[in-house]
């Protein structure tokens, strides 16, 4: 009720006094959960259970960088390394936590070619040429990990292979063999297997799913390890990262930019936003291109027996119903997460005891010889999904870059418009040249305040236009 408050009446009334500075080292020291309210902040994550991290040291003092990036997870460790490949040094990365704790460090760990948006509707919206260089540009997104995580020889348990399981509600015959044909017209076949064949390559119960489509060019990993391994790079190339360092504001201060954190201020030539979902409503234009939705994960004791359980090794997420994914991990856990997480109100205990058991329920309903495994690890994560459910990048003003909005298929996108993001840096470009310049997002009203309203809005939209797909 006390945050309600302050961020109902204190907050936009600090706003409009225009006392940005004073404001905001007040509310990061005193009020953290005002700048960002994350529920899932106590939850136990497996992730950071198995991964060991290094702490960089925050900001103390003031600074000069030729580049700042804002955000420490996917996006931000891929465009400091993205800027280091087009010859640009000098960088800084601020986070306000520390590096993966946003999405990139609990996510599901699929490492997809793809968009949310389905390619039949992207086809049918933006046509095939549109939706050609889309794919190609994610299945680019995808090398550049698999490309990294070689070179830098970063140990973070990738396996291949991937299944998009044909849940039997809602089971649409032509709308598969609709997706099946666009994607072989654009380059992207993907192959058919029957649903003998896909319970036979999971290990589910018999017949439940209808069919499934396997992606070899798909894979799977543990993200944190990843961005840690990221990390240990960066920091040898000489890449600054500060961590529990919050940019509060930044503001235009002659040819550059005046970024203030609670202890130092920065400055530097370009500024490259990349906190996506966790971003707040640092600069309003970006938070109105999404609505934040939260999404959670659960990762269950050892397998008694690994042999039964996804004897193929891949990840799965399931085309409909309750959209769940799932994979195994290296220490033969399986993480399963997704479902209707929306909730509409934010008591934690709530949720969690939800996802419990929904992710409980569809173990049960998919792997009935391990239903009632004990559950180790419940964490969770906020999800940006766009009104098209496609991403947004570029800059207004040649000073101030960003990118996010991946709706939930992060871990190929952050490789792509990051990518792109260093080339329009180092070109003095404000676009990425690619097909999204000439998208546009249906701008979200409230700035967050309406957005489990927004949500559930957009699931009703969505299961209309489902039809037509
Ligand atoms: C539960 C869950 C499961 C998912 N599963 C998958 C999956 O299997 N495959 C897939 O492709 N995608 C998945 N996603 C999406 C994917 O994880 C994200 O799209 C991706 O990680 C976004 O990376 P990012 O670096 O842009 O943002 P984040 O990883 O969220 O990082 C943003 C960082 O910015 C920091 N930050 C924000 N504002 C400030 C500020 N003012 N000052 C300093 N720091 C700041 C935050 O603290 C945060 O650490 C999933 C997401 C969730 C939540």
């Amino acid at each position: 009720m006390a945050f309600w408050l302050i961020g109902h009446i204190a907050d936009p009334l600090l706003r409009k006094l225009a006392w940005k500075k004073l404001k905001g080292i007040f509310v990061s020291k005193f009020w953290p959960q005002l700048v960002y309210d994350d529920i899932f902040a106590s939850d136990k994550n497996y992730y950071r259970a198995t991964a060991a991290n290094k702490p960089c040291p925050r900001l103390e003092t003031d600074k000069s960088y030729d580049i700042v990036i804002v955000g420490g997870g996917l996006s931000g460790l891929a465009t400091a390394k993205h800027l280091l490949n087009v010859g640009i040094k000098n960088i800084a990365i601020i986070e306000r936590h520390f590096v993966g704790w946003g999405a990139s460090g609990r996510n599901g760990g699929e490492i997809l070619p793809g968009f949310t948006a389905p390619v039949t509707r992207m086809a049918r919206r933006y046509g095939l040429e549109f939706t050609k260089s889309m794919w190609d540009l994610s299945t680019k997104g995808v090398a550049d990990v698999v490309k990294t995580i070689n070179e830098l020889d970063i140990d973070c348990d990738l396996r291949p292979g991937y299944v998009l399981a044909m849940e039997p509600e809602g089971y649409n015959q032509k709308s598969v063999e609709s997706e099946l044909d666009i994607l072989e017209k654009i380059g992207h076949a993907k192959t058919f297997k029957s649903s003998q064949q896909t319970c036979a390559m999971l290990g589910c119960k018999d017949g439940y799913y209808k069919a499934g489509l396997h992606y070899t060019d798909a894979f799977h990993f543990h993200p944190l390890k990843y961005l840690y391994g990221l990390k240990d790079y960066l920091l040898k190339q000489g890449v600054s990262i500060y961590e529990e360092t919050p940019c509060i504001h930044f503001e235009n201060e002659n040819d550059g930019l005046n970024i203030l954190t609670p202890k130092g201020n920065l400055r530097a030539r370009k500024l490259v936003l990349c906190g996506d979902s966790y971003l707040g409503t640092l600069v309003p234009h970006l938070r109105r291109k999404y609505v934040l939705i939260r999404n959670a994960m659960i990762a269950t004791e050892p397998l008694p027996d690994t042999d039964n359980i996804l004897p193929s090794g891949v990840c799965v997420s399931e085309n409909k119903g309750k959209l769940m994914y799932y994979r195994k991990t290296a220490d033969n856990r399986l993480i399963i997460g997704g479902g209707d997480t929306i909730r509409p109100n934010n008591d934690p205990k709530d949720t969690r005891k939800h996802i419990v058991e929904l992710c409980q329920n569809s173990i049960a309903d998919i792997f009935p010889q391990i239903a009632g495994i004990p559950i180790s690890y419940v964490w969770g994560g906020y999800i940006g999904i766009t009104s098209n459910y496609l991403p947004y990048a570029g800059s207004k003003d040649g000073k101030i870059y960003y990118m996010g909005g991946y709706s939930g298929h992060g871990v190929n996108q952050t490789h792509i418009w990051s990518a792109l993001i260093a080339n329009a840096i180092k070109n003095e470009n404000l676009k990425t040249a690619s097909p999204i310049d000439r998208l546009s997002h249906l701008p979200m009203p409230g700035l967050g305040d309406y957005d489990n309203y927004l949500a559930q809005l957009g699931m009703l939209a969505e299961s209309v236009m489902e039809k037509f797909d």
